[in-house]
């Protein structure tokens, strides 16, 4: 199947209440464990490349391998560019075989960022891709403080940029080691009586298990970025296999014995967001 743009899977899970995780990938075994676990389970995934992802691996080397993962899965994945802050990068993805880009405004003004969230758009519409935008700033762990999505300013902005997926701030925390719950359901309520655009979660390592499968049923949340709690199950198993194989130093041997355990914790993830 070729790699398809979140306008098709995100408008079917916002109807049927469902959401599907946005996989954040650092490198090829990380990528792999993830589009298998969306074949075996037969359900479709989002694999995104952030900004430390990139700075290690040029984005050429990224779409090239998004691509060949996804355009031979038999599942839909969609190919993702994770918080990009220039239309520069933005296009480069989309050139080198993106389907969707994440165009990161929030640390501009509310009219900036829809000018620049626009001028994004304008920039790929001859691709068939999507585009997800940030409202509000979704803050990092122990480092910079979040400031909440404004629902009058959630209306403003899907309306005049037309994106097709929002990333929220309601509570959400970048780069959580530990599971804290913290979600406005309030202010998300006020949000979705706004705008009918499907809501992307970032920081969703941060938020349990079962909160996360209770706004995935009942919520316009769509999307739920992980990355911290795959990168805490990465690094626990690759202990486990050194301190097992104490002689080993063949990178490949090392690093095949990851996609299994990998592979077992994005399909715990992805069924856990599914509504049966
Ligand atoms: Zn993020």
């Amino acid at each position: 199947m070729t790699a398809v743009s979140l306008k098709e899977i995100l408008p079917d899970a916002l109807e049927k209440g469902y959401a599907i995780p946005g996989f954040v990938v650092l490198g090829w075994e990380d990528a792999i464990s993830f589009v298998e676990a969306s074949e075996e389970l037969n359900l479709p995934i989002i694999i995104q490349a952030g900004p430390a992802c990139r700075q290690h691996t040029p984005i050429p080397v990224l779409g090239k391998m998004f691509r060949e993962l996804a355009d031979k899965a038999k599942t839909k994945i969609v190919c993702h560019l994770d918080h990009a802050t220039s239309e520069k990068e933005c296009e480069t993805a989309v050139n080198e075989g993106f389907t969707s880009v994440m165009f990161d405004g929030s640390a501009l003004n509310l009219n900036e960022n829809i000018n620049q969230t626009l001028s994004v758009c304008n920039l790929i519409k001859k691709h068939d891709v999507s585009v997800e935008a940030e409202l509000g700033f979704v803050g990092y762990n122990n480092n910079s403080k979040s400031s909440l999505t404004n629902p009058d300013e959630a209306k403003i902005f899907v309306e005049q940029t037309k994106i097709d997926a929002l990333a929220v701030s309601i509570g959400n925390v970048h780069l959580q080691k530990s599971q804290q719950n913290n979600i406005n359901l309030d202010l998300l309520k006020e949000i979705e009586q706004k705008t009918s655009c499907p809501l992307v979660l970032h920081g969703s390592s941060g938020i349990s298990y079962d909160s996360r499968r209770h706004l995935a049923l009942n919520t316009s949340i769509c999307k739920f970025n992980i990355g911290t709690e795959l990168r805490q199950e990465f690094g626990k198993n690759l202990r486990l296999i050194l301190e097992k194989k104490k002689n080993e130093f063949d990178r490949i041997k090392i690093l095949t014995e990851l996609i299994q355990p990998l592979k077992e914790a994005a399909k715990k993830i992805i069924l856990n967001l599914q509504n049966n």
